[in-house]
């Protein structure tokens, strides 16, 4: 992309230049025939993460006080989307970078200090989220996995957890499970609470039981798992916040989310519009390039105006969020934005390419799959639209 392009393209001030610039180097240490490598294998990207960790990135939201960076939601948001506008993926570490946001806004002092800084370090990983469900899906507060109190020390947890991302890579996982028969609660929201589950313990890594895993064949090489749970015991005190809350705190803690993975839509769209543009500029067919054509200009050029367009609304509701006001509908709509610019770009990059698009080699296809993820999770699209529909429209609740 020329600079005149790039400087185009940047409607708004991304800032963060400096850690654009440090993510950036790590991901050149990583290219596109490494993560070949790891798709062919199914494999976790070990290295990339311990790189990212090493340099302190995925400790950038932690508050300095616990060992973190202390830095704010738009610098996590830089980190992001430097990752994604490369070969590369976050999605094997992201969560170590937000899933602690719920133990920092919710968990007692002494929670905090017990795990902030080894998260931060990255000597504990927090990688794994348990709250999507088999037959329950989309419809959260009506998860099954249920938490009984036994005694006055301990949860004793059973159900069943799916598509639980990194879960064989992480050490410990917060866990929504159901405190309170659904029948039973005053209102829909009410009766769940989160768990900071120790997986070392539990899994048997260190002689304990109550968790099987099982890996799930799929599409992208996400390392994500069935959880079955059998009897887990789970300490009274890994309860974070109050009991029967939990829903209300898993909220809490997606704006950020949405923010964060918007960003790597972000990243995303710009890898795909950069390789296109260079490939159409280069790929001579029937005498000229390929780019000349409207044909191949026009999807390219589409996708570039609805990245740009997107960015503003993500950038809007990370200043939003920064600001400690509520960004509930951007940073929703920001996500569906982004995650719709960048799969118009995958799509038009992989057009571009042709038959060469498919070749592993040259990065397209995979990024093309993965990129295609973020219009089902963290969140569908579709329920991002009831919640425009119904929180910002003043539609009635559809579901
Ligand atoms: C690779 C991958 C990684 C994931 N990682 C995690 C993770 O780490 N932790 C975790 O907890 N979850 C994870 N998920 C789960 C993900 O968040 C869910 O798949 C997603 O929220 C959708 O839930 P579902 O698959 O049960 O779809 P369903 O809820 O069954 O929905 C199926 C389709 O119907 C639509 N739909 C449902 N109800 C309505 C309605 N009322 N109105 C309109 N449309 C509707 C949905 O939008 C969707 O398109 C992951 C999923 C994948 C594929």
């Amino acid at each position: 992309m020329s600079s005149k392009t790039e400087s185009a393209s940047i409607p708004i001030e991304r800032g963060w230049e400096d850690i654009r610039e440090g993510v950036k180097r790590i991901c050149e240490r990583f290219p596109n025939a490494y993560w070949v490598q790891l798709d062919h294998e199914a494999a976790y990207p070990t290295q990339f993460v311990q790189a990212l960790t090493e340099a302190g990135y995925l400790g950038a939201l932690i508050p300095e006080e616990y060992g973190g960076a202390g830095l704010p939601l738009s610098a996590a948001c830089a980190v992001l989307e430097t990752i994604h506008d490369s070969p590369c993926n976050a999605a094997a570490c992201h969560a170590q970078m937000y899933t602690m946001g719920t133990v920092l806004r919710h968990g007692s002092e002494a929670q905090k200090r017990k795990y902030l800084p080894g998260i931060a370090s990255g000597a504990l990983r927090l990688q794994a989220f348990g709250v999507t469900e088999p037959t329950t899906g989309s419809d959260t507060t009506q998860l099954k996995t249920r938490a009984e109190k036994k005694g006055n020390d301990r949860y004793v947890i059973n159900g069943q957890k799916v598509w639980t991302s990194r879960v064989l890579h992480s050490d410990l996982m917060l866990l929504l499970a159901r405190t309170t028969p659904a029948d039973q609660v005053r209102k829909r929201s009410e009766g769940l609470s989160v768990f900071l589950v120790d997986l070392r313990a539990a899994e048997g890594r260190e002689g304990g039981k109550g968790v099987e895993i099982r890996k799930i064949d799929a599409m992208l090489n996400h390392n994500t798992c069935e959880v079955f749970f059998d009897n887990l015991e789970v300490p009274a005190e890994n309860l974070i916040g109050v009991e029967g809350q939990g829903f209300k705190y898993i909220v809490d803690s997606m704006n950020a989310e949405r923010i964060l993975i918007a960003s790597e839509s972000l990243g995303d769209a710009r890898y795909f519009i950069r390789r296109a543009g260079d490939y159409a500029r280069e790929r001579v067919v029937f005498a000229r390039p390929i780019g000349r054509n409207q044909g191949v200009q026009f999807p390219i050029a589409r996708a570039h105006a609805q990245t740009i367009a997107a960015e503003l609304v993500v950038r809007k509701a990370a200043a939003l969020f920064e600001a400690g006001r509520d960004c509930g509908a951007e940073a929703n709509m920001g996500k569906m934005l982004a995650a719709e610019a960048a799969w118009a770009a995958a799509e038009a990059c992989l057009q571009t390419f042709g038959g060469f698009g498919y070749a592993r080699e040259y990065g397209i296809e995979r990024k093309w799959r993965e990129t295609r993820l973020y219009q089902t999770a963290p969140i569908s699209t579709n329920m991002i639209l009831a919640y425009v529909a119904q929180h910002v429209l003043g539609l009635p609740r559809s579901y």
